[in-house]
Order: C-alpha cells, then sequence, then structure tokens
C-alpha cells in the first residue's frame, strides 16, 4: 500500500528543536520568555505594517479578544461569514451576541458585498444595528477588501479579518490580516505555519496590544496580591511554543511557494477535458493557496471522486459546510444566495501540504485523471 496522503499536515523544519532546547535549557517554559516577543516581531517584520502583533494560544481565543475590545456583549449582533470553519463564529456565541450569517460571491468565495449592505439596513431596520463583522480570507484567497471596507466604513462598523488561513495572501501588495480593525492568525497543526497550537491578534495600537495581553493573562492588576476588576482569559501562548513559531516564521516564504506550486502543478496537470474547475485569482488578489480546492459536477461526482481517492490511501476533504446549514447555528439569522450550499455540495480540498513531494503530486494527479478515465 502507497503511504498516506494528508491534506495539509504539519510542516517541520528540523530547526525547532534546537529553538525548543534553547528555551527548555533557560527555563523559559511558560507565558514568559524571550521568544514571545521575537515570534511577534517576525510576523510583524514579515506582514510588513506598523500593526501590532500579540501571540495567543490559538486563532479562536484571537477572535474572542477581538470582540471583547469590539465592546460586544450579550444581545449584541455581529455579521460573520457563512462560508467558514466554525471557530470564525464560536466566539461570537460565547459572548451572547447574535450571529448573523451572510453568504459568498462566486468569484472569491468570501463575502457578498451585496449581500453584506442588504443585511446591515436589514437589521438596522429592525432595530439593531451589527457591532461588528467577521470577514474570511478562506483558504487563502483574499475576500473583496475594497468593497467590503467601503461598506463597513459607510455603516461605521469594525471589521475582524480573519486570516487564520491566509498568512502569506496579499490584496494590491498588502498581506492580509493588516486591513481590518482587527486581523486574527492561527498556527494550528493545518495552518501554513504551525506552533502545534498557536494563534495572534493583529491591532492598530500599542495601547490595544497592551490591553489584549492583560485580558489573555488572566486580568490580573498591579498589585502585589491577585487582583482583578475584570473577567480575564487564559489566552497567551507559551514561550516553548513561540520557539517552533520562531523556526516556522523563517520558512514561511518557502511555505507559500510550496503551496503555490501545488496549486500549479494540479492546475497543469489534471487533464484539461475534466469538468474540475480551479478557483482563480483576481486582479490584485494573492493567495497562499493553503488550499488548492476544485469544484467537481455534483455532489454525487464529488463524493465518487473523494472514495476514490481515499481508496488509493489519499485524503481529500469536502469544503466548509456553510454554517447558516449547521445544526447548531440554524436558529440564527442568514442572507443567503445559495452559492456556498452549492460550494459544500459539490467542492472538494485536494492535498496542499507544503511537504507534498513531486511524486506525492504524480500519485494523486494520475489518480484523479484515472478517476474520470474508467
Ligand atoms: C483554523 C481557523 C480558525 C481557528 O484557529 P485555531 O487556531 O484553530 O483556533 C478560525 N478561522 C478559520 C477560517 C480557520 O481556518
Amino acid at each position: 500500500m502507497n503511504s498516506k496522503i494528508w491534506v495539509s499536515p504539519p510542516h517541520m523544519t528540523g530547526e525547532e528543536l534546537e529553538y525548543v532546547q534553547n528555551s527548555l535549557s533557560e527555563n523559559w517554559v511558560s507565558s514568559v520568555g524571550p521568544d514571545i516577543n521575537k515570534f511577534e516581531d517576525a510576523i510583524q517584520d514579515y506582514l510588513n505594517s506598523t500593526d501590532e502583533v500579540i501571540a495567543l494560544n490559538s486563532g479562536t481565543s484571537a477572535i474572542h479578544l477581538a470582540l471583547i475590545q469590539i465592546g460586544v456583549t450579550q444581545g449584541d449582533e455581529v455579521i460573520c461569514q457563512s462560508f467558514t470553519f466554525s471557530a470564525s463564529a464560536n466566539p461570537i456565541l460565547y459572548l451572547g451576541a447574535k450571529p448573523i450569517f451572510i453568504d459568498s460571491e462566486s468569484d472569491t468565495w468570501n463575502l457578498c458585498p451585496i449581500l453584506l449592505e442588504e443585511a446591515i439596513k436589514d437589521r438596522i431596520s429592525k432595530g439593531k444595528k451589527p457591532k461588528a463583522i467577521i470577514a474570511v480570507h478562506l483558504y487563502g484567497m483574499p475576500y473583496k477588501i475594497t468593497e467590503i471596507h467601503h461598506i463597513a466604513k459607510k455603516y461605521k462598523i469594525p471589521i475582524i479579518e480573519d486570516a487564520a488561513e491566509a498568512l502569506g495572501s496579499e490584496y494590491k501588495n498588502k498581506k492580509c490580516g493588516t486591513f481590518g480593525d482587527f486581523g486574527i492568525l492561527s498556527f494550528n497543526g493545518n495552518k501554513i505555519i504551525t506552533t502545534s497550537a498557536g494563534g495572534a491578534l493583529i491591532c492598530k495600537s500599542k495601547d490595544i496590544k497592551n490591553n489584549t495581553i492583560h485580558l489573555a493573562t488572566q486580568a490580573k492588576e498591579d498589585a502585589p496580591h491577585y487582583q482583578h476588576t475584570k473577567i480575564g482569559y487564559n489566552y497567551r501562548i507559551s514561550n516553548i511554543l513561540s520557539s517552533i513559531g520562531l523556526a516556522q516564521m523563517k520558512v514561511i516564504h518557502n511555505r507559500v511557494a510550496s503551496r503555490r506550486n501545488n496549486y500549479n502543478f494540479y492546475t497543469k496537470n489534471l487533464k484539461a477535458n475534466l469538468t474540475i474547475s480551479f478557483l482563480k485569482e483576481p486582479k490584485d488578489f494573492f493567495s497562499n493557496r493553503w488550499m488548492t480546492t476544485i469544484l467537481t459536477k455534483s455532489y454525487k461526482d464529488r463524493e465518487q471522486l473523494r472514495l476514490t481517492l481515499e481508496k488509493n490511501n489519499i485524503e481529500s476533504k469536502p469544503l466548509w459546510k456553510p454554517l447558516h446549514l449547521q445544526p447548531v447555528f440554524l436558529e440564527y439569522p442568514s442572507y443567503v444566495n445559495g452559492i456556498s450550499e452549492n460550494l459544500f455540495n459539490t467542492g472538494l480540498c485536494l492535498p496542499s501540504g507544503s511537504n507534498l513531494t513531486k511524486n506525492n503530486l504524480k500519485r494523486i494527479t494520475i489518480s484523479i485523471n484515472k478517476h474520470y478515465e474508467d
């Protein structure tokens, strides 16, 4: 049997051990230590921005702390892209707020500007202006930043940019994560770089950074005893995980290049006469191609292909199930056009790891070409 090919496994450089060993030998093992700041600096440098970066224990924590600092509380409404991973929306519920789901457009598969404005107007007419918008660069493809931010500005609603899948993606040569009032990154095991588990919040000022660190470290006040006037969270990254992150950030350029090479390999080597289609980059959009995604003809076509790949020991994954169709979110308002539902029914993520070998890629494309010939 051929060895298993995964959709997006972790990819270590080999240098992580040295960084971790250093931290261990200096006893920097917890939520303080020099590698946390170094990791944050490395991300900030890479983003090529004056935005501040706070390393946290997950991307989900970063969204939670962004919502808190925007002032979202019980009963508020927060707009969220429907076509995304549940973690984009879960923190809205942690706060007792109400998610309002918006469908996608077909150029980037992200927030549809037309539905977004329609929803904002409708929510205002019902008596509640949404407190925030969570927009996602899904699979690394930037959302329609100009259009979405124009609407957000018009109605004065802050944007949380969920760039969990989009480290390295750009719009008009500016890195994703730096456009919103807040940006979030994830370093979970399946993302383009990983710290095993981890994330970051990107924000616009030192004050917000300091406040984020305060909230993420149990909101301890400045006193000799434990003194609290606010609810705190245990969301800071550890120095050990930051050590892994430092080694990973050194190769982020290569990781983006490898993922983009995967996409190019698939588009070149999957037979042109197949009914499969790919998500193209519109002008000014640069995707890190975290995932190479394809659309098939139908649900049945998609499932047959997925099962053929599974038989060949190749993992592939249906696209995210839209949140407005998830049992846990069914009761919340949604503004839909059918696009994300159709993407979910017919779409598939192909293996996209930066550690795929040429032979892996050949094995996958041969399997797919053969599947459609048989
Ligand atoms: C992975 C992911 C998150 C959550 O990140 P974690 O670090 O796993 O908490 C949020 N949004 C999207 C779109 C993601 O893919």
